[in-house]
């Protein structure tokens, strides 16, 4: 945890190298690096929400069990219809498969050949998933080649943490499939609670859901996609909900990352 006497923060880009040094010395603090996206997020919020939740998320988590929280990954994996509306909305700026791999993979190697080798990846973006498995995988690949040891790597998703009974606080009447989540009632409560400054709740649209195949198209078959990009209904979002979210899985995510990296 950092030293109170030299620094409250969780931010290690706010830290000095000394200060970094020390703490790694100390027994190397959990590094949290979230993993977003500049996606759409319908008409009601800004393009950052899967950068925004899960930094949020990673901040509360370090506070409360002294870990620390690097710079996020701001752009992910291109937005799919099913998923994420699409990657053809204004303002989907995404990486190809590889450029996100090797930039995770990259940064974890860093973060371990200094000796903090415990990392936690908190993705906020589904289309994320995979890609980040690899960017772990190769990164151990790596460090082992180089004799490194001790890496750890823990992948996580903020919502996978969501009890039963937050779920039925969020979805008193049934919740369609995460996929379908985007910038639905989970997120846009979420924001709502924790940067309402994002949201013009005048907004939030709250059409059917989504209608998919089962199967996808390349190039992208639009007509399915609902022209808010919105993918579930999202009239009961409220800030209420978005506290209960965050109040449950902030302190559960910490247990799971505590049991993760000792076991
Ligand atoms: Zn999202
Ligand atoms: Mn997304």
């Amino acid at each position: 945890m950092p030293d109170a006497e030299t620094t409250d923060t969780v931010r290690i880009d706010e830290l000095t190298w000394p200060e970094l040094e020390a703490l790694t010395k100390a027994g190397p603090p959990v590094v949290i690096i979230p993993v977003g996206s500049l996606e759409q997020h319908g008409p009601h919020m800004a393009l950052g929400v899967d950068r925004v939740l899960p930094q949020a998320v990673a901040e509360r988590v370090a506070a409360r069990m002294g870990a620390l929280v690097a710079p996020a990954v701001a752009y992910g994996y291109k937005s799919q219809p099913k998923s994420g509306g699409g990657n053809h909305f204004p303002g989907c700026a995404s990486l190809d498969g590889d450029t996100l791999v090797r930039l995770v993979r990259d940064v974890i190697c860093d973060f371990a050949r200094h000796g903090l080798t415990r990392i936690a990846l908190f993705n906020g973006h589904m289309e994320n998933g995979w890609f980040l498995t690899e960017a772990a995988d190769l990164a151990l690949r790596q460090m082992i080649a180089e004799g490194v040891s001790g890496v750890r790597i823990v992948k996580l998703g903020y919502w996978d943490f969501i009890s039963p009974e937050t779920e039925a606080t969020l979805f008193p009447h049934g919740r369609p499939t995460w996929e379908l989540e985007h910038a639905a009632v989970m997120e846009t409560s979420c924001m709502l609670h924790l940067a309402p400054g994002m949201v013009r709740a005048d907004l939030i649209p709250d059409d059917p859901e989504a209608d998919f195949p089962p199967y996808e198209i390349f190039p992208a078959d639009l007509r399915p996609i609902p022209p808010t990009g919105v993918l579930a209904p999202a009239g009961s979002a409220s800030a209420d909900k978005g506290r209960a979210v965050i109040e449950q899985v902030v302190p559960d995510i910490a247990a799971a990352l505590a049991r993760a990296f000792t076991e």
